[in-house]
């Protein structure tokens, strides 16, 4: 069979529209609510706190301003007020989800404290309990974890609290990713102390960017808002006791995803079924989709990716900003398969590369099951060389269109293409 070039491109996860968004952005121009007040944004708050099942919902600019937000709340509440110019989480540790996208672990810095990563387990691809409790035993002052739940999928929730519970640490959940996915029946966004979600252009519902503060504490809820708006005391005049930030979401912004909240169950369908034709597409082929913990949870299939086994892989080098491979009959690596993947006009993606290995955090921290590690060498990986598993799954994992237009029969193209790449 001649595999054709797709005519429209095939996107790794793109936004969904379905037309009420344009009449809730049209309900913002006809009653002149251009502005960071306004009815979309109280009904996407009171859409998102019933969905997810907590006592309220605070809109926000980005899932990055809510993450922010929740670092300032955590480090005022462990180590009181800071003193003008100075962060709340200043010269403190906080670990962190290792294998995410920065803006999980930035806000971190943002408040002067120090990320210490944890590494990733195989199980569902998040923070490892097992490294987590190795982290405490080297730092036991440590009263701060930030836990993202990577591509939709629930990490260890209940290992990771109770070890929290254990030494006093709150969490930071960052279900930006994980939206409508549920663990142990209950939803991402519930398991934090603090917790936030994001609808960025590319994840499951998007309101083109913006992002949500979740909680049970009305106080919290309280000062969100607050510092969201400038800090503004209730005064006649601007009246201001704390620093503030303008982190407020758009009135327009929450009409999108006012129209998009119905369809989120629709879209996690889609991106189910995405999910369950790779599986099965792939099941002669020596390679693995990213693992799910069925037993506990139900993810949101945000992105459907997978892992080339070792034995597999042909030779790939990656350095900071390149890399090379050398091709080998029957084998393959990630890179291969971006490329082809390219050629035919489909977006795939690496996965994220792990923040241990970011040159930004390269002097921080890094704690595996066997305690303080980092692979022997980031720039040169091969057979003999001993890997954390964060390594591990970004050197032979990769992302896969995953977007919940792509048809059946665009989607068993790509699968064709992917296998392929084994001949
Ligand atoms: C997208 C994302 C964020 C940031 O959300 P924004 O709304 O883009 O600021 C944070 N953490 C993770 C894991 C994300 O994927």
């Amino acid at each position: 069979m001649e595999i054709k070039r797709f005519e429209n491109k095939v996107w790794l996860s793109s936004p969904s529209m379905h037309g009420e968004e344009l009449k809730y952005i049209q309900e913002a121009f006809d009653t002149n609510w251009l502005s960071t007040v306004g009815a979309n944004i109280n009904e996407s708050e009171r859409l998102v706190s019933e969905k997810i099942g907590c006592k309220d919902a605070v809109a926000l600019s980005s899932g990055t301003a809510a993450l922010h937000l929740s670092m300032k709340l955590a480090g005022e509440r462990l180590y009181g007020q800071p003193k003008a110019g100075h962060g709340a989480l200043e010269g403190k540790r906080v670990f962190c989800t290792d294998m995410t996208f920065d803006a999980t672990v930035n806000p971190v810095a943002y408040e002067g404290g120090e990320a210490v990563f944890i590494d990733t387990e195989y199980d569902t691809w998040n923070m490892d309990p097992k490294a987590l409790e190795k982290a405490f035993e080297i730092y036991p002052e440590v009263k701060l974890v930030v836990v993202a739940h990577l591509y939709g999928t629930p990490g260890k929730v209940d290992e990771i609290r109770a070890i929290c519970d254990k030494h006093g640490a709150l969490i930071v959940e960052d279900a930006a990713e994980s939206f409508g996915a549920t663990y142990k029946g209950k939803q991402t966004g519930l398991f934090g102390d603090y917790s936030i979600i994001s609808f960025n252009g590319n994840k499951i519902i998007t309101g083109s960017s913006g992002g949500m503060f979740l909680t049970n504490n009305l106080e919290d809820a309280h000062k969100v808002r607050k510092w969201s708006t400038q800090a503004r005391e209730n005064a006649p005049w601007y009246q201001h006791e704390e620093l503030g930030y303008n982190y407020r979401m758009s009135n327009i912004i929450a009409g999108i995803i006012r129209g998009q909240l119905p369809h989120l169950d629709e879209h996690i369908a889609q991106k189910k079924a995405i999910y369950q034709r790779y599986k099965e597409g792939f099941k002669d082929l020596p390679i693995q989709m990213n693992p799910i913990d069925f037993e506990n949870s139900e993810p949101n299939y945000w992105l459907s990716c997978m892992t080339i086994n070792k034995e597999a892989m042909c030779k790939q080098v990656r350095g900071e900003q390149e890399v090379l491979y050398i091709p080998e009959k029957g084998k393959c690596c990630p890179t291969q398969i971006l490329e082809e993947l390219v050629k035919y006009n489909a977006e795939g993606r690496p996965i994220w590369k792990p923040m241990h290995m970011q040159p930004i955090y390269r002097m921080n921290p890094f704690i595996t099951v066997n305690g303080s590690g980092r692979a022997r060498s980031n720039a040169y990986i091969d057979e003999g060389t001993v890997m954390d598993v964060s390594a591990d799954i970004f050197q032979r994992g990769l992302c896969l269109p995953s977007d919940n237009k792509m048809t059946a029969e665009d989607q068993e193209i790509v699968i064709e293409i992917i296998k392929r790449c084994f001949d």
